[in-house]
């Protein structure tokens, strides 16, 4: 029995397969060039979407919150920790995404293990999409539901999934997959669960802000009704660029939330002035719906430029565009390359991707310039060259 003897061991193994992970120390805020390690990089890594993560109005209404309130919230919601500010900002998210309620966690990752927890226990059934983010996957499984993965974006087998007996079942997705930018097939989503009494959870934190009328994201109000997907998250740290989520729904739901979710209850909530700077966000990504169009623009020059130097990609109409290079060696060599060439954009690998899809998860954002996605296409066209002729003299 090794005990915690073999943890330095473990560590040398990730080492060793290339898969051990190094933070990177940045010092400016985020735009479209941030400072790491004393050198300006071109930034094709955030999920800064919108590029208001660094906007000056919004940093702006943070200070006037802080001005306000103060930086701590003091407490728990349910004890005294629930403003005004946070009131606020829940009623205009649930006007927002056309649902009853809404209800703010203090992050994505609290809010997807919260609420399945919360909904879901013995005798239920939780099916989820092989690729959903991690935090989807914690829920259910801390939830203590029979778990089932469905192959990705296969609503046959999900259906066939469903086809068991339990008391309640939920159908859990992504809304645009984070690693790989395509989206769920909603509407088929929704025929399968009308046909075996399922509720759907759609997390849509890549798609809102950046798709669809304002920024709602997939889950169009005027197309899905409350009952077509009973659970929408959304999450501020993205598109929105400040830090927290959302869960919108039914009275119900959320008054079942707010009794019921243990990431909901036993947290601080989120500083008052984080919902003051939200607000001030939220009304930013909607009107400004030069920013969506922009950014629609920067992913078709990519595309294109891309595929005209023969790398392969995956369908992916959304700011996130893979380059699935396999080994986790051969994504860390480009990510190399391509820093060297001035431009940020980090390896991601197993177990973050499955294994063999290591890849450079190439983002784009509103803040870029055409000319910005033509030298990361320069560079990426050069680093490959550079790698293909090491190899060759190995
Ligand atoms: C980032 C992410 C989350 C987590 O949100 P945080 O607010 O960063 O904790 C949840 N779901 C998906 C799909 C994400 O990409």
């Amino acid at each position: 029995m090794p005990g915690f003897s073999d943890l330095q061991q473990k560590l040398d193994a990730l080492r060793s397969g290339n898969m051990y992970r190094k933070r990177r120390n940045v010092g400016s805020r985020q735009g479209r060039t941030i400072r790491v390690e004393g050198r300006e990089l071109l930034n094709f890594c955030s999920n800064d979407y919108l590029g208001l993560a660094g906007d000056h109005r919004i940093a702006e209404a943070l200070k006037a919150g802080v001005g306000h309130w103060g930086v701590g919230a003091g407490a728990s919601h349910l004890v005294c920790g629930h403003t005004e500010a946070h009131d606020e900002l829940e009623t205009t998210l649930a006007e927002f995404t056309g649902r009853p309620r809404a209800l703010v966690y203090s992050s994505g990752y609290a809010a997807n293990v919260g609420v399945i927890n919360a909904l879901m226990s013995l005798g239920d059934l939780v099916c989820e999409d092989r690729l959903n983010h991690a935090s989807l996957l914690d829920g259910g499984w801390i939830s203590r539901a029979r778990f089932a993965w469905y192959a990705h974006l296969d609503c046959d087998d999900l259906d066939r999934q469903l086809a068991s007996e339990a008391n309640r079942k939920l159908i859990v997705s992504d809304g645009t997959f984070s690693m790989d930018g395509d989206r769920c097939r909603l509407d088929e989503l929704v025929n399968v669960a009308r046909r075996r009494d399922a509720w759907i959870m759609v997390d849509d934190a890549h798609g809102m802000g950046v798709h669809g009328a304002e920024g709602v994201g997939l889950v169009d109000p005027g197309r899905y009704s409350v009952e077509d997907v009973p659970v929408l998250v959304g999450t501020f740290g993205k598109a929105f660029g400040t830090s927290g989520a959302f869960v919108a729904g039914s009275e119900t739901l959320i008054e079942t939330l707010i009794q019921r979710s243990r990431n909901y209850i036993y947290t601080t909530a989120m500083p008052p002035a984080i919902a003051v700077a939200t607000l001030a966000s939220l009304a930013i990504a909607r009107a400004e719906a030069w920013r969506r169009d922009r950014l629609e623009d920067l992913v078709q020059r990519f595309r294109e430029g891309a595929t005209r130097l023969g790398f392969t990609l995956p369908q992916s109409a959304s700011p996130i565009q893979p380059l699935i290079v396999g080994d986790p060696q051969a994504a860390l060599d480009m990510s190399h390359g391509l820093e060297e060439r001035g431009c940020l954009c980090t390896a991601i690998r197993p177990p973050s991707v499955p294994e063999g899809t290591s890849r450079l998860r190439v983002t784009l954002t509103a803040a870029h310039t055409d000319a910005d996605v033509d030298r990361l296409l320069c560079a990426l066209g050069d680093s490959r060259s550079a790698l293909d002729q090491a190899r060759s003299t190995r």
